[in-house]
């Protein structure tokens, strides 16, 4: 408590100067991904209001949220009637127990979210977020595994460039360069395969022939280690945090059919891209055209505004389970804040939001903001802009032909964040990428608007690295 003490008491609410809020954060706030020279000691930018696709920082300046959040604010900041549900909800039951009891609407929610899901996906496990919704599927596949007896079959299959979450299986999972170089991870439960990266492919091969080598590997895969030793693949549909990789026509049916005909578990991580990212609730059946076993969600559900997640489990596995020789045998699995009455609320009215008229806007708007961002490659320094539905990537490049990367101190993706900060975007730097995937009630203006900084923030950092 030291260094608490010549420090002001304050409360939220208290008239704090942006400079005084950043103070206090750097003495007692542990913000996450620090490094070691920095954590427990850093200064971030402070947001202090949101409306709409726009957000307000410390200083009053007034930015697009260019990210969402973190691929979340779907409907956009401060809806009213998603505060008013917060507050009627709370008023109402502000929490019950999941263990012995349940909630309307989380029953509800459950009937909703299953209706549209693909497949013969019928019943959902609400968790607290991403992290622990793959957590979820990760312990249902090993428990399932166990009560059918086929206690070898635990391996997990996933891939480079993956983001799963921050616990310790789901981070396990994750394949980006830099994640696990100081983490350590459930490597003896995991196998990672190629990312389905169609840009960084080996130079001179064409996509189908690309998507031939990673179907090619992952059959080679299971053969190596034996069906019988892995119980599930994960994926996300589309990378997110690797970089919006999108992975080539066709790739995932052909990897969804190999898991079915091996008994390996499909989970398709749709944390980022379900509740409208790609203008549908599900992106899984409706954009890829895959009926994985397991889906799991987070983010969009509530559109940020409370922290809930989940995984979708398939009837037939629950079947499985319950005709098994072992009906008494327990999923020992739980949150206390599973099915939270607070979170499920929010997340009904969100689904309605979406459903009344912004999935079908994020739908037509979609063609453009890819369009728009597409015109960024004519800058030098971009080696690639990619995306689908209102997720976009924009990657540098050290030098097109090659397809180089840039020098990690260069910091391009941090120099590009700095301008459009100034210029009035958030971006979200990724080494040498900058992501894009604001909320999707973004109009055709406020997209002209935003490719307008980007490229202005992109152009100003060749001056810099001149
Ligand atoms: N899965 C994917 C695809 C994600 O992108 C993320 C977070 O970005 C997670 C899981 C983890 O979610 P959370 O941060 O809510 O735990």
């Amino acid at each position: 408590m030291a260094a608490a003490q010549d420090m002001m008491t304050a409360t939220v609410g208290e008239a704090l100067s942006g400079e005084e809020a950043v103070e206090l954060a750097k003495r007692h706030l542990v913000q996450p991904w620090p490094t070691a020279g920095e954590i427990g000691a850093e200064a971030r930018s402070l947001i202090g209001e949101g409306e709409g696709i726009y957000i307000t920082d410390g200083s009053g300046k007034k930015l697009i949220d260019g990210p969402a959040g973190m691929w979340c604010t779907n409907v956009g900041h401060r809806r009213e009637e998603l505060a008013r549900v917060m507050y009627d909800q709370a008023m109402q039951l502000s929490y019950n127990t999941p263990w012995y009891t349940m909630n309307e609407a989380s029953a509800v929610l459950a009937e909703r979210i299953a209706g549209h899901a693909p497949g013969d996906l019928s019943h959902v496990f609400f968790t607290t977020g991403g992290s622990s919704a793959v957590e979820s599927a990760l312990r249902f596949m090993q428990f399932y595994n166990n009560v059918r007896g086929r206690t070898e079959k635990k391996l997990i299959l996933s891939r480079g460039g993956a983001y799963h979450g921050s616990t310790y299986l789901s981070a396990s999972l994750n394949g980006r360069p830099r994640d696990r170089d100081w983490m350590d991870g459930a490597d003896d439960l995991v196998v990672k395969l190629s990312s389905p990266d169609p840009f960084r492919r080996p130079a001179g091969m064409s996509i189908a022939a690309f998507t031939d080598s990673l179907v090619a590997e992952f059959e080679e895969t299971v053969k190596r280690i034996g069906a019988d030793k892995i119980g599930a693949f994960v994926g996300e549909p589309v990378q997110a945090s690797g970089g919006v990789i999108v992975p080539p026509e066709n790739y995932l049916p052909r990897i969804r059919k190999i898991c079915r005909d091996n008994d390996i578990l499909y989970v398709s991580d749709e944390v980022v891209t379900a509740f409208g990212r790609l203008g549908h609730v599900f992106a899984s059946e409706d954009v890829f055209g895959i009926d994985p076993d397991i889906i799991t969600f987070a983010k969009g559900v509530t559109s940020g505004y409370f922290p809930l997640g989940g995984m979708i489990v398939s009837e037939r596995l629950l079947q499985e389970l319950r005709r098994s020789n072992h009906p008494s045998a327990m999923y020992a699995h739980g949150l206390t804040y599973s099915s939270h009455p607070v979170g499920c609320a929010v997340a009904l009215k969100n689904l309605d939001l979406l459903e009344g008229g912004i999935l079908a806007h994020a739908r037509a708007v979609a063609p453009y903001f890819q369009a728009q961002l597409k015109t960024l490659e004519e800058l030098p320094l971009v080696g690639e802009v990619r995306g689908v539905g209102l997720m976009a990537c924009v990657e540098c490049v050290a030098d097109r032909d090659s397809k180089n990367p840039l020098e990690l101190d260069r910091n391009v993706g941090m120099r590009i964040d700095a301008h459009c900060h100034e210029l009035g975007l958030l971006v979200r730097p990724l080494i040498n990428m900058c992501v894009m995937s604001p909320p999707l009630t973004i109009t055709k203006e406020q997209i002209d608007d935003m490719v307008g900084i980007l490229r202005e923030g992109i152009s100003r950092t060749m001056e810099d690295l001149r």
